[in-house]
């Protein structure tokens, strides 16, 4: 089963494929096109507007996913708005970093919401992945993107950046959603959906 990924970024689709290795399916990219507005309030809103912005130029299985990093102590933030915390990576680690100095409270969350769209256009299944941690003091670790680098995982004492790709993919925020929509191919198709 092929399914279009809502992204125009050939790397997502290398890594979600690695992902879903040995089930049968395959993500491709959009044809040609796929340029959405993502002026939604939720990760939930984003993500039905790239599926959608996708099966409109395609017509058949399409999925997406939007995630962030939400803050408690930042009212959530940076939110729907990480990718666009500040110019660079960098930038961003370190306006969150400067935002929480002198903040106990560091209790934060990863979360990426995914929307399935079938053939005929009607969104068949939406999910929420979570991942718990906290901002740390300072960043550590080479591995992963964003925000991993401060991170830190619940009940641990290491960064998401600290973990090597295979372990970020068994706790990660978009491997809970993936796994949801995973389980939930598998029913359908079991049901001949
Ligand atoms: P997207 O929805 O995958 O494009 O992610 C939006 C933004 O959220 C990214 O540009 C990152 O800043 C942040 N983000 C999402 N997932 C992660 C993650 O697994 N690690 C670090 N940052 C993330």
């Amino acid at each position: 089963m092929k399914i279009v990924l809502a992204t125009s970024n050939p790397n997502k689709v290398r890594e979600i494929n690695e992902m879903v290795q040995g089930t049968g399916i395959e993500f491709i990219l959009p044809p040609e096109g796929f340029d959405p507005v993502e002026d939604g309030e939720t990760f939930e809103d984003n993500s039905l507007i790239k599926a959608r912005a996708a099966w409109e130029i395609s017509h058949t299985w399409t999925l997406a996913d939007d995630s962030g990093l939400c803050i408690d102590a930042l009212d959530g933030a940076p939110g729907i708005y990480s990718a666009r915390y500040a110019e660079t990576p960098q930038k961003r680690i370190d306006r969150v970093l400067e935002e929480m100095s002198g903040i106990k409270n560091r209790t934060a969350h990863f979360e990426c919401c995914m929307t399935l769209i079938n053939p005929a256009g009607g969104v068949e299944k939406v999910v929420q992945g979570v991942c718990e941690g906290s901002i740390a003091l300072k960043q550590s670790g080479i591995h992963g993107f964003g925000y991993d680098p401060i991170f830190l995982l619940k009940d641990s004492d290491k960064t998401m950046a600290e973990l090597e790709d295979d372990e970020k993919n068994k706790i990660s925020h978009r491997s809970k959603a993936l796994a949801g929509i995973l389980k939930y191919l598998s029913t359908a198709a079991k049901q001949s959906i």
